[in-house]
């Protein structure tokens, strides 16, 4: 039975990667930091079979604990502080966690591995946001990184050790550019959950209005689901590489808009929306749009929800969330 550490198991990526794994017969373990964590229950109830270890991305000597308690043969490193207007606020955190962290967890792999760097795969799950003011659209592996926030910067650290780790030391370590991918499980401070939430509670008449930032950004987004099938491909190539995981379709904000209000079946989202510049972030990225066709070429992935399905499938889960609430 093949053996997966997973950090970050508690996000929503976490969970559709354990769902993954367990369907495929991995042992699947889940590292999770802090004392009495609350959002074990969350992992408890939704990947029952997930074992929980602890661990901190930030402390190395717990890193080669998890590491020496799980045995495995593939580390997903999706840990990380991920929420691009929190990381101005607390930069210096990100940069512990989200940069930091990835150089931890790559040295701990090493050390743990000894003599045989074969003995584990390694996936860093590194994000569209490092293209940020994009040099070239749409974006893939050879376009140039530009990150535009505190949390891009990170990120683009932790692509860069990865590779560096890679070539060094011959490691199997493999880097994700996954483009913005959202489900019913994304946490409601992103966008795409922020306003199918809303869209739900304004449906059914729980709240007036919604309050947002730029309505025109522009991202590619797509299915959580089918995003975590990519990372799991990356680590069943013969080496490790580097993949853009995207749609290669942009929407705006007000795409988006328009789509969530729809499902409900409101025409006119106008009435509904109001702005307010504590939601504007103090650089934007403007346009992301991936061209994933090493991952179709290579992996043999392409995406299976499209945007309006995503959508959809998010504001009809909050509203049967909300209605089973006020029932
Ligand atoms: P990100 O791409 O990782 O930053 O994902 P988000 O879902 O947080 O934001 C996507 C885009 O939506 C960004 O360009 C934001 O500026 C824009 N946006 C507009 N209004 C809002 C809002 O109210 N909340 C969030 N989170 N983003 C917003």
């Amino acid at each position: 039975m093949p053996r997966a550490l997973i950090t970050g198991i508690t996000g929503q990526d976490g969970l559709y990667l354990a769902e993954l794994l367990l369907s495929k017969g991995y042992d699947v373990f889940g590292m999770v930091r802090g004392q009495n964590n609350p959002k074990i229950e969350l992992v408890e109830r939704t990947v029952p079979g997930v074992h929980i270890v602890a661990g901190d991305l930030t402390d190395l000597s717990s890193l080669m604990r998890a590491l020496n308690t799980s045995r495995p043969d593939e580390v997903y490193n999706l840990g990380a502080i991920s929420f691009v207007a929190y990381s101005w606020e607390q930069a210096a955190l990100t940069s512990d966690v989200t940069a930091k962290g990835v150089l931890n967890i790559l040295e701990a792999v090493r050390l743990y591995c000894g003599d045989d760097l074969s003995k584990v795969k390694f996936y860093q799950a590194s994000s569209s946001e490092m293209f940020g003011k994009v040099q070239q659209v749409p974006q893939s592996e050879e376009t140039l990184l530009w990150p535009r926030s505190p949390y891009g910067v990170a990120k683009v650290y932790g692509h860069y050790m990865t590779i560096n780790y890679r070539e060094s030391y011959g490691m199997h370590a493999s880097s994700g550019l996954l483009f913005n991918h959202e489900s019913p499980r994304r946490g409601p401070e992103f966008v795409t959950r922020k306003v199918s939430l809303a869209v739900a509670g304004i449906k059914l008449g729980l709240q007036g209005k919604i309050v947002m930032g730029n309505l025109d950004a522009r991202r590619d987004w797509g299915f959580a689901g089918d995003y975590v099938d990519a990372m799991w491909r990356m680590l069943q190539q013969p080496e490790g590489g580097d993949y853009v995981v995207a749609t290669g379709e942009t929407h705006s904000i007000r795409d988006l808009l328009d789509h969530a209000f729809r499902a409900a079946e409101i025409e006119d989202w106008e009435p509904y929306v109001d702005q307010d510049p504590k939601f504007f972030r103090p650089a934007e990225v403007d346009l992301l749009i991936g061209d994933a066709s090493r991952a179709r070429d290579v992996l043999g992935w392409t995406p299976t929800v499209t945007f309006s399905e995503l959508v959809a499938m998010m504001v009809e889960s909050d509203l049967k969330a909300l209605s089973d609430r006020i029932a």
